[in-house]
């Protein structure tokens, strides 16, 4: 088993279907530029093999499919079938839902049981100008359909000052009415925005949004599971809602996570670019593979920081 000092050990990879995406979210997307894969993506296939590769060397529990989008790859129902007969504790999927309702047979026949939406505003209007791609509706109706399916739902927000501050307690509200959780994610220091003063001009804190929606609410907080990102919350008769709080409590030493990006780089940390190519391992045989893998796992653990301080790597190359 690979550990670190902090006993930090790898039991939850996320892979980066492709860095393509359908949106060009403001806080993610510098350009408004969208729908590009990395060079030289890998196959569903190869990606496969990888995660099975990973899975021995490292004792992966958790597998989350993200993106880009996921769903926008033609690769997505191979890759998706084949994780859900891998011998994982669970599997899930981050997803702006824009085309859950076109996938939903796939989703259906893989058995997933669990998914995060990414969903920053209830208003048609802000929705254009944040994710500048999709439509609302199309997102609502196919969170309802995965919902029907008995898919449980948490959705993700970004909440930032200048553009979405207002939707804090709609979002809550309507996660709440649904039995959805809602996790707000503070804003972090990625990619453009390590430039120029966007960041500090959009971040809202942790006892911001505890300030706002304990206008309308009481609430305290609860447990959550030692590695989990989330500061989480309960409201007595409504249901709980989260807070990856990155910058005011930074869960890093606690991280489990490993990063595969759709080309092939394996990160050890979402605030550290290193990163290390293990495409060229699909070709080699198992116990040639293996143990290559493994000193580049014990290199991915050191990149691991103790606090989040953002990165220049931008995040939907691997996945946030
Ligand atoms: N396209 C998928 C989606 O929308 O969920 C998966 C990829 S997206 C990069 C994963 C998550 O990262 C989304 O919830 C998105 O809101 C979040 N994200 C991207 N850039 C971020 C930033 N700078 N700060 C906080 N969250 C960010």
């Amino acid at each position: 088993m690979i550990v670190d000092k902090l006993g930090r050990r790898f039991k939850n990879l996320r892979v980066s279907l492709t860095a393509a995406c359908n949106y060009a979210c403001t806080y993610c997307v510098p350009n408004g530029k969208r729908l590009l894969k990395a060079e030289n993506e890998l196959s569903a296939d190869a990606l496969l093999k990888l995660t099975q590769l990973i899975q021995s060397a490292a004792g992966i529990e958790q597998l989350r499919i993200t993106g880009g989008d996921p769903l926008v790859t033609p690769k997505f129902d191979e890759f998706l079938l084949g994780v859900a007969a891998l011998p994982l504790k669970d599997f899930s999927l981050t997803t702006n839902g824009q085309l859950l309702l076109n996938k939903a047979e796939v989703i259906k026949a893989s058995g997933i049981q669990r998914m995060n939406i990414s969903l920053d505003t209830l208003n048609p209007l802000r929705f254009k100008q944040i994710a500048r791609g999709g439509d609302l509706e199309t997102v609502l109706q196919g969170m309802e359909r995965m919902q029907s399916f008995g898919i449980k739902l948490k959705v993700n927000m970004v909440p930032m000052r200048s553009s979405n501050q207002e939707d804090i307690l709609p979002l809550l509200d309507y996660c709440l009415d649904r039995g959805i959780e809602l996790r707000y994610i503070e804003l972090m220091r990625m990619g453009h925005l390590t430039q120029g003063n966007a960041y500090q001009t959009d971040f809202l804190s942790m006892q911001h949004l505890l300030d706002e929606i304990g206008r309308q609410y009481r609430f305290e907080r609860t447990d959550a599971p030692f590695d989990s990102t989330a500061v989480r919350f309960h409201i007595p008769g409504r249901g709980y809602f989260g807070i990856i709080a990155n910058e005011s409590e930074p869960f890093c030493t606690a991280c489990t996570r490993l990063r595969l990006s759709s080309d092939g780089y394996l990160y050890g940390c979402l605030s550290n670019s290193a990163r290390t190519y293990i495409g060229d391992l699909v070709s080699l045989p198992g116990h040639i593979a293996l143990p290559k893998l493994q000193k580049i796992l014990l290199s991915a653990l050191g990149h691991k920081r103790l606090a989040f301080q953002g990165e220049t790597t931008v995040m939907k190359f691997i996945g946030g």
